[in-house]
């Protein structure tokens, strides 16, 4: 783990309720694709956030915050970063953290499942693979509750297009009527998209109650424990 200061360079609205946070280290970073980490509030107080940008971009660190409800976890992070920008000063991160960064050693193939704001942790991972040039299926679904919320799709439209391997699966829960990809949750989706979760590792991340249905679900549909990566698991039973 690295413990770093961190300037904090923009922060722009992605939708109503997900904000995108460019953060400037004091330092060049190090962390592998899929780990998080945690903004310093106070000595007791880290919020955790995923690294939505690659490891390869060691100048710079992107957070996606859902911040809705004035009290929330993240609004109360997203203040922290406001303050910090508009009195110049730096904020403090724990840079590294987790065990469900991606095992490209595995040459399996891929779920990435992302539910919401989930999205950050799978994109850092989707975007080494497209740089690394993983040579396995790699299928990313993102569900999420209104088609507005899909704040990325052209661009992982476009990712998936740069490798015959990728596949970019959107999944809208309320969808309206002209939407025409899958509907629902979206580890449904991938059960009706997937016989046997059996050959992959798949890695995943959303709500915690929505974490402990997808790892109970995806078991019954054969997939493998100790092939499912979550940092959510650390937190649920
Ligand atoms: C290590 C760690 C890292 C984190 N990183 C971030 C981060 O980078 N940004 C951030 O904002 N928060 C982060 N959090 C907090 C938390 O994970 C988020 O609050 C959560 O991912 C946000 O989901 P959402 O409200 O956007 O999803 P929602 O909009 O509520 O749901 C999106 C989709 O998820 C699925 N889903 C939701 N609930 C269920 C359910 N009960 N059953 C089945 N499917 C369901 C559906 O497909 C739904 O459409 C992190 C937490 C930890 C512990």
């Amino acid at each position: 783990m690295q413990v770093l200061a961190a300037e904090v360079v923009s922060i722009t609205p992605l939708t109503e309720f997900v904000h995108k946070v460019i953060l400037k280290p004091e330092e060049a970073v190090q962390f592998e694709a899929g780990q998080y980490l945690q903004l310093v509030l106070g000595e007791k107080d880290k919020r955790a956030f995923s690294i939505a940008s690659s490891p390869s971009k060691t100048e710079q660190l992107e957070l996606h915050i859902g911040a809705s409800g004035a009290d929330s976890y993240a609004m109360q992070s997203l203040d922290h970063l406001r303050n910090a920008f508009d009195t110049k000063q730096t904020v403090a991160l724990e840079v590294g953290l987790g065990v469900s960064q991606i095992r490209v050693d595995q040459a399996r193939p891929l779920v990435l499942l992302a539910g919401g704001t989930g999205f950050s942790y799978v994109k850092s991972m989707a975007d080494h693979l497209a740089e690394t040039g993983y040579d396995q299926p790699v299928l990313f679904y993102w569900g999420v509750k209104e088609e507005s919320a899909l704040y990325a799709k052209a661009e992982m439209e476009t990712w998936a297009a740069s490798n015959k391997h990728f596949q970019f699966i959107p999944v809208v829960e309320n969808a309206s009527e002209t939407w025409k990809g899958h509907r629902g949750f979206v580890h449904q989706a991938v059960m009706k998209d997937i016989v046997s979760l059996e050959p992959y590792s798949i890695y995943m991340a959303g709500r915690f109650d929505m974490i402990g249905i997808v790892r109970d679900d995806f078991i019954n549909h054969g997939a493998e424990r100790d092939f499912m990566y979550a940092d959510a698991f650390a937190f649920i039973k």
